[in-house]
Order: C-alpha cells, then sequence, then structure tokens
C-alpha cells in the first residue's frame, strides 16, 4: 500500500475511534456557513459563548500541568547526561523542524506569488477600523528583538504564572527541576507532591473530553460564521499557498524526519494523535491542546518521562506551522504592495520568523501578533502594516487552526523520535491501535 494511502487510513481510523469529535467539528463548518454572523448575530453570540467556555476550561489545567510535567519529567530522567543529550535532541529536531518550515513557505510565496494582485482586495475600511488595534500592537513590539528576550527571563515566577506567561514560566521550572533533581532524596516531598497533581491534573483532562465535541461544534461554527464567503474569494491564493505548505510538512517533512531519525512509523503516530489535532484545529491553541496531546502519547505508547519533558516544551517554543504562515504571510504582503524582496532579505524574513515564532504563545492569534516583529526587522513602514495586518488580521483564525495543527504534530513527532531513540516506547502498544485505550 503507498505510503500517503497509510497516513489517510491511519487518520480515518483515529476519525472513526473519535467519530463525534469530528462531527462537531462537521457540523461545525456546517453552521457556521449556514449561520453567517452578518445575518444571525445571536448564533454567532452563542457559539463563541460555548466556544469560549470550552477553551477556558481546558486552559483551566495548562499551567498545573505544565509545571508538574516538567517536574515529574526532569527528575525522573535524573541522570544529568541524559537530560542534556535529551535536551540537545529536542532542540535540533525543533530546530530541522522549523528551518524545513520557513525554506518551503519562502520558496512557495516567492514562486507561487500569492500577494499579485493583492492589494486591490485590502479594503481600506476595515483597516480604518483596525487602525488602533494595529498601532498599539506595532508599539508593543518596537520594544524589539532584545527586550523581547529580556522578558523572557522571569523576574518573578510568581508574577509570571499570574499572567499565564508560558515562556518565563517554563524557564523557571525547568532551573527549578533540574535543582531539584540535584539535590538527593530530600527531593521526594516535592516530586510526590508534583505527581499527584500531575494525575489529578490528567484525571480533569479526561473529564473534560467528554465536552470536546460540544466545544469544537461551537468553536468552529463560530469561527466559519464570522469570515463570510466573500472574504475568500479575494485570498484563495493566499490561503492556497499556506495550506499547500502545511500539507508538506504533513506528508514530506515530518515522515522523512521520522524515517532518518526513528523506527517510528508516520502511520502509527498520526493515528495515535488524531484526536489531539482536531482539537488543536478547532481550539487553534497548542497550549490549550497540550493535555490532549500527552494524553494521547502516553496512552498509545511515549514514555512519560519523555512526554512530559518534551511536549510541554514543544507546545511553548516549537511552532513550525506558525513561522511557515509568518514567512508567506510577510512576503505576501511586499508581494501586494509592489516591493521587490532580494535573496538576502528573503533569508532575513525565514530567520526572522523562526525567532518570531518560537516567542509566542500557544494561543490563538499569538503568531500574528508576533508577525510585526518580522515586518520591523525588514524595515517595512507602519503605514504599509496598518492596511495589509487589515488583510491578515481578516483570515488569521482560519490560518490559525491550520498552522496550529502543524505545530501540535511536529511537537509529537519530536517526542516519538526522542522516545524511540532512548528505547522509552511500547512498540506493542504503539503499533497495535486495537490494544491501545481509547481517550473518552
Ligand atoms: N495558535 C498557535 C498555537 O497555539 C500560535 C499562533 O500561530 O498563533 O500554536
Amino acid at each position: 500500500m503507498g505510503f500517503h494511502m497509510q497516513i489517510l487510513i491511519a487518520l480515518l481510523l483515529g476519525i472513526k475511534r473519535n467519530w463525534h469529535i469530528f462531527l462537531g467539528l462537521i457540523l461545525g463548518v456546517i453552521c457556521g456557513i449556514v449561520f453567517p454572523q452578518t445575518q444571525y448575530p445571536l448564533a454567532h453570540k452563542i457559539f463563541t459563548f460555548i466556544g469560549q467556555a470550552f477553551i477556558n476550561i481546558i486552559q483551566m489545567v495548562v499551567i498545573p500541568l505544565v509545571i508538574s510535567a516538567i517536574v515529574i519529567g526532569i527528575s525522573s530522567v535524573g541522570d544529568n547526561k541524559q537530560l542534556a543529550k535529551f535536551g540537545k535532541k529536542m532542540i535540533l529536531f525543533y530546530t530541522i523542524i522549523t528551518v524545513a518550515a520557513v525554506s518551503i513557505g519562502a520558496l512557495l510565496a516567492v514562486f507561487m506569488r500569492p500577494g499579485e494582485g493583492a492589494k486591490e482586495f485590502i479594503n481600506p475600511a476595515i483597516a480604518q477600523e483596525l487602525q488602533g488595534l494595529v498601532s498599539t500592537m506595532i508599539a508593543d513590539q518596537h520594544s524589539h528583538l532584545a527586550q523581547i528576550l529580556l522578558n523572557l527571563i522571569p523576574r518573578n515566577p510568581f508574577y509570571a504564572l499570574s499572567l499565564g506567561d508560558m515562556i518565563p514560566i517554563i524557564i523557571f521550572v525547568l532551573v527549578f527541576a533540574i535543582a531539584l533533581s540535584k539535590i538527593g532524596e530530600i527531593n521526594r516531598p516535592v516530586v510526590s507532591f508534583f505527581e499527584s497533581v500531575f494525575a489529578a491534573t490528567m484525571k480533569v483532562t479526561d473529564w473534560i473530553m467528554y465536552l470536546a465535541a460540544p466545544g469544537i461544534f461551537a468553536l468552529v461554527a463560530s469561527s466559519i460564521s464570522s469570515f463570510g464567503v466573500e472574504m475568500f474569494q479575494g485570498i484563495w491564493k493566499y490561503l492556497l499557498v499556506v495550506a499547500i505548505g502545511l500539507l508538506i510538512q504533513f506528508v514530506v517533512i515530518y515522515p522523512l524526519m521520522l524515517k532518518i531519525f526513528s523506527k517510528v512509523s508516520v502511520s502509527k503516530l498520526y493515528g495515535a494523535i488524531t484526536e489531539a489535532v482536531m482539537v488543536a484545529f478547532g481550539t487553534a491553541s497548542s497550549s490549550a491542546t497540550l493535555p490532549l496531546t500527552i494524553t494521547c502519547c502516553e496512552k498509545r505508547g511515549i514514555s512519560s518521562k519523555i512526554c512530559s519533558f518534551v511536549l510541554p516544551l514543544g507546545a511553548t517554543l516549537n511552532m513550525d506551522g506558525t513561522a511557515l504562515v509568518q514567512t508567506i504571510a510577510v512576503i505576501f504582503l511586499t508581494q501586494a504592495y509592489g516591493i521587490e524582496l532580494s535573496a538576502l532579505v528573503i533569508v532575513q524574513i525565514a530567520f526572522l520568523a523562526i525567532v518570531a515564532s518560537s516567542t509566542c504563545a500557544g494561543i490563538p492569534g499569538a503568531g500574528l501578533i508576533t508577525i510585526a516583529l518580522v515586518l520591523n526587522g525588514i524595515g517595512l513602514t507602519p503605514e504599509q502594516m496598518v492596511v495589509g495586518f487589515s488583510f491578515l488580521f481578516a483570515l488569521d483564525r482560519f490560518t490559525d487552526m491550520l498552522r496550529t495543527t502543524a505545530n501540535v504534530t511536529s511537537d509529537a513527532v519530536v517526542a516519538a523520535i526522542i522516545a524511540d531513540n532512548a528505547n522509552e516506547i511500547n512498540y506493542e502498544l504503539f503499533n497495535n491501535p486495537e490494544l491501545q485505550k481509547d481517550i473518552i
């Protein structure tokens, strides 16, 4: 059987196992088209309310989950050398995947030229409306790279916790967990405490998953109903380039990575994480999907030791889908304005997209905000950004849903490779979906 056929079948099996989430997704698309926000504002409000409630409920467990997962992940690795090895591999694989993503994005955007002729679709009225919002955003981003990097170091971890700022939280927890692993037996009470917190948050995640179908339904219906079909007419070429780019990640880059660096079967992995990918699409948030990504990987054979270390870091730092979309978006805008880019500037855009995507939080719309960093980096003026941004704003939710599926899948790909290399996959379980426990 052809390799792409195997992937398709694995996905279909994954969907069959949790057909109700898929049904929610499809019904969401249908209701979103049947009840456009302009004609049915009340229906849109109801969808948005239910969807937001679902996101809030999942996000409720994310911070305790990330903290407890990293603490037990690092303390279960114990040995410093092994930890350093996992850490290095993780950074290496996340970097390869993201570099591949921006290269694909840049090549597609340069050759398919989605921005040509797009200027006439950029709606000056919407631009006017968004002017205030965008100016504040740009002002925020003006605290350029050095400041952004400085902000990642938590001066007060409790303040970062209260803001839900994931990167500073993770940096603090990493240092704290490494210290815990260095102090010997005395660490037991704290590690046991976090083991209980982790087990309890996973239990809550199981309960939350009963709400997945209505939650995904409402989220998808809410975003589709706010688009309006006419909007797609002006932007189809941009969306096509984004979709092709992400598809290449799924059917070429991830399978290649798995093949070169491990013996993990890509179709088995995709089958194992189908629920997480559907939730990523619905929520457009890697952080909100994290509890489910961990559940899927652990229940299907990847050891908790690897999952609890690699997945929380990936959900925050590894955003290959976002980097790909940011690269295409910026080149698209320059094409729309008729600005010719030299090869050097394109490389610069790709590099900035890697930085911008990894500083962006795993929440909906974060990638759109950090695009300002890329634009600033290549010296585009705020006026150009305002009009262009309005265009990207209008369609961001849709591309966000797509790019988040890649962000989440690549986290699982890297976790699977590292687990394979460290003999931390139970292949009997992983390769036999009939033995695997259901998520819901
Ligand atoms: N929504 C994305 C995520 O959570 C981030 C982004 O690209 O906006 O992974």
